[in-house]
């Protein structure tokens, strides 16, 4: 686990006065990585990293000698189009660009001559995918969203009994995994109902959300070689926020006996900002269970572990329909929940993932599945906080919703904050559902 440094010193400021405000995302303390380019450009996509409204421009910032000695490899591997090459070079090389950043990044720092002309307003850029995912995998790591959803599903057995041993996963796919504000239309799939005797092909009915973090992978493992728990975080890059966009009216036809599949596989929306594990350090938590539960077995627990392998972070999501756009009025909150209340941790899905000697390799990405907390107002999918379609949500001006409609934005947000830490964000995670294609 990261120790604290001078990056993580609440009282440092940034001579770009936007990271300073105290209730932004990407204050001097962030300093996350994604890939951007000029909107409407055409340009090569490049690495950058968020500093208040702006974006530096990492291979400009090399270009202009912003970097040297160690930092200046691992900066160069921040400029490429993609952060696999940064995400493989594991968290030492990381701390280094970070330190470097900061430095040259903080109020008087004599760089900023040099770094100013690399700046990039974010209203200016347009991001994609911050990396090539060679694999995503999914897990279902809130035991509350696991209970809700199985009490739907299987009103008899809502909990299968291997849950609390297993942190349970299954293989979703990357190539529809996309970046947020790429808009995409409903699905189509066979949806059975009860009483049917046939399935027909139609354009889903109950588009669901899922708010969840993704987990990016940073340092690959060898075939064959499990990493231990007290190890994996040193594989993981960081963190962004994650919709696993999913039809809910697709899936229960389809789920048995192998899995999720096309109820899952249309898009996910992944935010363009990955914030470090580095970042995150200030806001661990103990990660502990309760005792009357099984406690894990020794692969997946450690003392560390139960003394801060958790995150104290805030996570939030909300609805914009075509009406409130319209109306200009704000995005309404669906959800407010902590990915403290998770069952089992970022690291031991790594740990488990590797246990039979699978392979991760840089740039695969874990989703958490949906972080729903222990109640109702922190569940953090449509179907739990309509109880499977039965209760409506009422929307402030008037509009009600029981799934996601045409035209509807759903937007999440997340960030970390306590005392004696600097506030610090993860961006918009956003996307539009358009109506299925005729
Ligand atoms: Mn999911």
């Amino acid at each position: 686990m990261l120790p604290l440094n001078a990056t993580h010193d609440p009282q440092l400021t940034s001579w770009v006065g936007s990271a300073n405000d105290g209730n932004g995302d990407f204050p001097i303390q962030n300093l996350p990585h994604g890939i951007f380019r000029r909107k409407g450009s055409g340009q090569a996509w490049r690495g950058g990293v968020a500093i208040g409204d702006q974006i530096v421009d990492m291979a400009a910032a090399v270009g202009a000698g912003v970097f040297t000695g160690d930092a200046l490899p691992v900066a160069r591997a921040a400029a490429e189009p993609t952060l696999n090459h940064l995400m493989s070079l594991g968290p030492k090389p990381l701390s280094l660009l970070r330190a470097a950043l900061s430095k040259a990044l903080q109020t008087g720092s004599k760089q900023e001559a040099t770094l100013q002309p690399c700046l990039v307003a974010q209203s200016q850029a347009e991001y994609t995918v911050p990396a090539r995912i060679g694999d995503y995998t999914d897990f279902y790591t809130s035991v509350h969203h696991a209970t809700n959803i199985g009490r739907l599903f299987r009103p008899d057995s809502p909990l299968m009994p291997n849950y609390k041993w297993i942190p349970i996963g299954y293989h979703g796919r990357a190539s529809s995994v996309i970046v947020s504000g790429q808009d995409f239309h409903r699905p189509r799939g066979q949806v059975k109902a009860p009483d049917a005797e046939a399935p027909v092909l139609k354009p889903s009915a109950r588009m669901d959300i899922e708010l969840e973090l993704g987990v990016f992978i940073g340092q690959s493992n060898a075939l064959g070689d499990a990493v231990a728990l007290d190890d994996a975080e040193s594989h993981i890059f960081g963190l962004a926020l994650f919709n696993d966009w999913s039809a809910r009216d697709i899936q229960p036809w389809e789920y048995q006996p192998l899995g999720p599949f096309l109820a899952k596989n249309f898009a996910s929306t992944v935010a363009p900002w990955v914030v470090t594990m580095e970042a995150l350090a200030p806001y661990r938590v103990p990660f502990t269970r309760p005792a009357a539960d099984p406690q894990p077995l020794p692969y997946l627990a450690s003392e560390a572990h139960s003394a801060g392998g958790g995150f104290d972070i805030q996570l939030e999501a909300l609805i914009e329909t075509t009406k409130m756009r319209q109306a200009q009025s704000a995005p309404v909150r669906l959800a407010l929940t902590n990915y403290r209340h998770a069952y089992w941790s970022a690291a031991q899905m790594l740990a488990h993932h590797t246990v039979n000697g699978c392979n991760l390799q840089a740039g695969d990405l874990l989703g958490t599945g949906t972080l729903s907390g222990p109640t109702l107002d922190a569940a953090c999918a449509l179907i739990e906080l309509t109880a499977g379609g039965k209760n409506p949500i009422h929307l402030p001006n008037g509009e009600v919703r029981t799934w996601v409609e045409d035209g509807d934005a759903i937007l999440l947000r997340g960030w970390c904050e306590k005392p004696g830490a600097a506030r610090i964000g993860f961006g918009d995670c956003s996307a539009t559902v358009l109506p299925a294609k005729p």
